[in-house]
């Protein structure tokens, strides 16, 4: 169904936001971490008009249902469902005081959904470039984002941090985008795998997660407890030799975000250097404190991540919250047919569904489309 069979009119504009990749750098945007993602060409697209009145209608082709109500209606766990995800950036954006009316909003084309692609921050991102046009808003992109990660932890419900929103609004292309969720401040870092004959292939395990069903909230409650155990605001400035204060689950949770944060530090000197071809130990051992330290990889990550380093990628991690959804590997590109044959027959093998592998290409970030 077009825009016009849903609302009976045509939209002002369509806006485009690409989900994201996270070559390093996980489950550390709530830990004042460091991290890297980048932009994918996959784009979820919005097509919105703007309304005189206060009304907001919100449709998907992904998805059933909708949202048909008024500004007033939308707040913390309002609408629930998916549409929470693109109203819920209406109200952050008038909760930071600016003027917004009401849109009628269907969005046309998506980021595979609950992939680990992150298509909820791409289509908030969208929402809000369309929003932040049609109102006049003028907002700065680090402001938009702002509003998008209030929707989707204030709105939704999912606390999420805000490398996703970051990176769908900030990214270039050819550039992985390094974040400091400290305080804010991104720089882009050289990352153009095909210019040294690499692939970087992100492989969908069709596992579906849900950030909003309690395990992300348990992880990011054990870091925050951890840092509080130590004394500290956040787990940025700890070191290894600190965490000897903690046991159990919490220092191993820890001990992940801890030398996540310093894997991150060296693969961006990296790809500063210009030596890509050299990170794949480090995507190898943010893995493994994610499997084992943190406990969020599962058996088909595991298996996607084993096979691809079997059939010559030079590394291999889960993307993402985890739980499902996923991995990446980094490929030679003449080793790329063999890295996707020996995934999907290991899945085959192993009884699971045929995952899909792609090869994700640093790309822009948010952006306007020409009307139809
Ligand atoms: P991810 O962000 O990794 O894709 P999430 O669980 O964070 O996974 O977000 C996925 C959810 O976002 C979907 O279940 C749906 O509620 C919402 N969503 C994302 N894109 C769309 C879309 N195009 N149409 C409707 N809902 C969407
Ligand atoms: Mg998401």
């Amino acid at each position: 169904m077009t825009f016009f069979d849903h609302f009976g009119r045509e939209p002002d504009g369509r806006w485009a936001a690409p989900g994201r990749v996270n070559l390093i750098g996980e489950h550390v945007d709530y830990a004042q971490g460091l991290c890297l993602p980048f932009a994918i060409a996959e784009r979820t697209v919005v097509e919105v008009a703007a309304r005189p009145d206060d009304r907001v209608r919100v449709r998907s082709r992904a998805e059933a249902d909708g949202f048909d109500g008024s500004l007033g209606d939308i707040g913390p766990g309002s609408p629930g469902g998916w549409a929470g995800y693109a109203a819920g950036v209406l109200w952050a954006l008038r909760e930071a005081g600016h003027r917004v009316g009401g849109v009628d909003l269907l969005v046309a084309d998506t980021v595979p959904l609950g992939a680990g692609l992150s298509s909820s921050a791409a289509l908030e991102c969208a929402t809000a470039l369309a929003v932040d046009t049609l109102y006049g808003l003028g907002l700065d992109r680090r402001d938009l984002a702002a509003a998008c990660v209030r929707a989707e932890n204030d709105v939704v419900g999912a606390r999420t941090g805000g490398m996703d929103q970051a990176a769908s609004l900030l990214a270039t292309a050819g550039h992985a985008l390094l974040l400091d969720t400290r305080d804010g401040s991104t720089r882009q870092v050289p990352f153009a795998p095909a210019d040294d004959g690499l692939c970087l292939l992100v492989i969908d395990t069709r596992v579906r997660h849900r950030l909003a069903d309690g395990r992300y909230g348990e992880r990011r409650a054990a870091v925050e407890k951890s840092a509080a155990t130590l004394g500290l605001a956040s787990l940025r400035e700890a070191t290894l030799r600190e965490l000897e204060a903690l046991d159990g689950d919490l220092l191993r949770r820890a001990r992940h975000i801890v030398t996540e944060i310093q894997r991150v530090r060296e693969v961006v000197a990296l790809l500063d250097d210009g030596r890509l071809r050299d990170v794949g130990p480090l995507l190898d051992a943010s893995h493994q404190s994610l499997a084992l330290d943190f406990e969020v990889s599962c058996l088909e990550l595991d298996l996607a991540c084993q096979a691809a380093r079997g059939a010559g990628a030079l590394g291999a991690r889960m993307t993402g919250g985890g739980f499902g959804g996923s991995a990446i590997a980094l490929a030679p590109t003449d080793r790329v047919d063999e890295v996707t044959t020996a995934v999907r027959e290991a899945f085959a093998a192993g009884g699971h569904e045929d995952p899909e592998v792609r090869a994700a290409e640093p790309s822009e970030g948010a952006h306007p489309l020409p009307v139809l």
